[in-house]
């Protein structure tokens, strides 16, 4: 039924106490409960960091002239971000809404220039591994995607050179891939795109915030930003481990000739001139100065001391889970990581997790690429301070898994599935381990479809 728009203002208080009867059931944000969606860094000085968000929140990065504040901070930040990447003076890039607008706009640029030479469908080559914004950025700009098996560790390596043709537009590697947390052989993915002259995107939307401080502490971190000659673009996002404000990441060009391919510009039309670097037009500018602000407060100091942290909580909980019989898949690099078990049920445990307040990500795998199920935890700071706690939660709950479910839930009626998904909320996992992709993705669709009706 409709809602119907009120006829009269609500009074603020009334406005606040309905917003929160609606927040009743979100995922509270106590401190160290969430193994995903939330990267804490358990800092409290953060918090307060947040009035500049609001402060800003209202300047229109649209028109960088009439808001010049905009321009400069965003040229700041890009420019620190160049030099975290060890970039040079030709290293340039764009503030964005998240990894997902990173990665649209690195593959348009890349799309874009692959026109100018040539007139076939322009093909991304990513691995299996690679975040699914890849394969949605086929969809949204006309292109075509080939994944790309990774080897026995989880990794993509120079196998990718064999899916290389005069079709492609685009190379992808993760550092690290968000499922597993392993950084592909990115460097000899580097030298094969420069022998084949196609553009090389490195996805390090995870980790680019984490993973140099992490070689800072001494750990053996392989080269992945523009130290390697043949990456082309990156993709940075500032909202997991860089703890800035939801809505901010960055993508970064190997030179600004490269990043020129990614603006839109209109002047066919009679109103203002046109020239966007994004997909927005109107643009909030409280993300950028909230991410301004927590890169200058923090400083390479601060994120090292927080990637300590992260550290030590991440080799904790994961020899703590690994000492009652789970197995790690594939060789994480960084301090997010995936288990499983051969008999215990694996699909089981997350549920039973969520059902107790600890958030991971439940992981189904599928049959069809053969990949495994797991649960996935990304590491905070803040997890170093209830590592003892959730692995005391952890040891019981171990004692209460049920054994693996050796059945197949092979569904081919999206009805069917919908169906026993509503008798058993497990089933929609065990679904999507088991059926095709596209017999999942119809679901999905439906699923998604039904929950924004308003009823
Ligand atoms: C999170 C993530 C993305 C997508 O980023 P959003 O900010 O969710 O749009 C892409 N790639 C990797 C590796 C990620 O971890």
């Amino acid at each position: 039924m409709l809602k119907r728009f009120p006829e009269r203002g609500i009074p603020v208080d009334e406005i606040n106490s309905i917003l929160d009867g609606y927040g009743k059931n979100d995922i509270k944000n106590s401190r160290g409960r969430l193994f995903t969606y939330f990267y804490d860094p358990g800092l409290k000085d953060l918090d307060d960091l947040s009035s500049i968000l609001l402060k800003f929140y209202n300047r229109n990065g649209m028109d960088y002239h009439a808001f010049p504040s905009t321009l400069k901070i965003e040229n700041d930040l890009i420019s620190m971000m160049s030099d975290l990447m060890h970039g040079n003076d030709d290293t340039s890039g764009t503030f964005t809404t998240g990894g997902t607008e990173s990665i649209l706009l690195a593959m348009k640029a890349a799309r874009d220039l692959f026109l100018e030479k040539k007139e076939y469908v322009p093909e991304i080559v990513a691995p299996v591994t690679a975040h699914p914004a890849f394969s949605k950025a086929a969809k949204y700009l006309g292109m075509k995607i080939t994944r790309v098996p990774v080897n026995e560790d989880y990794i993509a390596d120079d196998t990718i050179n064999q899916y290389i043709n005069d079709r492609t537009a685009a190379v992808i590697a993760s550092a690290p891939s968000f499922p597993y947390g392993g950084i592909d052989n990115i460097k000899d993915i580097s030298e094969i795109a420069l022998d084949k002259n196609t553009w090389f995107h490195v996805d390090a939307c995870v980790g680019g915030m984490i993973l140099p401080f992490l070689k800072g502490l001494g750990l053996n971190i392989k080269d992945f930003d523009f130290k390697l000659p043949g990456v082309s673009s990156m993709s940075i996002d500032l909202h997991k481990y860089g703890f800035t404000p939801k809505g901010s990441s960055v993508v970064l060009y190997k030179n600004r000739d490269l990043r020129k391919r990614q603006i839109y510009v209109n002047a066919d039309w009679p109103g203002y001139p046109m020239s966007n670097m994004g997909m927005q037009a109107t643009k909030s500018a409280g993300p950028l100065a909230g991410s301004w602000a927590t890169l200058n407060y923090l400083g390479l100091d601060g994120y090292k001391k927080l990637a300590e942290k992260t550290l030590k909580a991440y080799r904790m909980i994961r020899s703590g889970i690994t000492d009652l019989g789970y197995k790690i898949i594939g060789r994480p690099d960084a301090t997010i990581f995936a288990f499983t078990h051969n008999d215990k049920d694996i699909i089981d445990l997350g549920i039973k997790m969520i059902e107790n307040g600890w958030y991971p990500q439940i992981q189904p795998g599928n049959v069809f690429i053969d990949m495994p199920d797991s649960v996935h935890l990304n590491i905070s700071p803040v997890h170093l301070d209830v590592a003892d706690e959730f692995l005391e939660f952890f040891n019981e709950l171990d004692k209460n898994v049920k054994p693996r479910d050796k059945n197949s839930y092979n569904v081919n009626s999206v009805e069917k599935a919908l169906e026993m998904i509503k008798k058993e909320k497990s089933m929609l996992f065990r679904i999507i381990r088991y059926s095709r992709p596209e017999v999942s993705e119809k679901i999905f669709l439906e699923m998604t479809d039904e929950d924004f009706t308003y009823s």
